[in-house]
């Protein structure tokens, strides 16, 4: 059974959508984090931009669901790309490396996920209501992408960008 097939309410759906939104509030400010690092404050800003529609969003679902019980769910199988590389131990390592246009990246490919998970939904419940309310989503989330992507092309990746040191810090042995 899919996933899709499984959010066959709307409390379950919102349970999920809560957390997804939540997780990428904080996904989004540790990326404006490390833009201020790389002195690069437009771009910050746009993710801070993100991380608040996001919290918002958290919000009106939670409101929507006001007077229900938002369970607390269990581990699940969204898979956000975070700082958290299995070859990074270190996340100022990391974020003193990251340039613009792969924290770019990493954003797109978390509202591509985002938006798959929705339209995901939005095609595969069996609650015809949750279907709907997925569709807005899925929506949302490709304004997202789409104003990531305007960044993107005023910082097009070279293979500079994308080097990417797997052990930066030589530690004398
Ligand atoms: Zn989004």
């Amino acid at each position: 059974m899919s996933l899709a097939e499984k959010i066959s309410d709307l409390d379950t759906f919102l349970t999920y959508s809560v957390v997804l939104e939540e997780e990428a509030a904080d996904r989004h400010d540790e990326l404006a984090d490390m833009m201020e690092v790389h002195n690069n404050p437009e771009v910050a800003a746009t993710f801070r931009k993100l991380a608040h529609y996001s919290r918002l969003h958290a919000r009106e679902i939670r409101d929507r669901s006001s007077g229900r019980s938002l369970r607390v769910i269990a581990p699940w199988d969204f898979e956000w790309e975070g700082m958290e590389g299995p070859e990074t131990g270190d996340i100022s390592d990391v974020n003193y490396l990251m340039s613009t246009g792969h924290a770019l990246k990493i954003a797109m490919g978390n509202e591509q996920r985002a938006h798959d998970f929705y339209f995901e939904i939005s095609k595969g419940s069996p609650d015809p209501a949750v279907r709907a309310l997925a569709a807005e989503f899925a929506e949302e989330e490709k304004e997202h992408l789409e104003l990531l992507e305007k960044w993107l092309e005023k910082h097009p990746e070279s293979d500079e960008d994308m080097r990417w040191d797997p052990d930066p810090a030589h530690m004398p042995e």
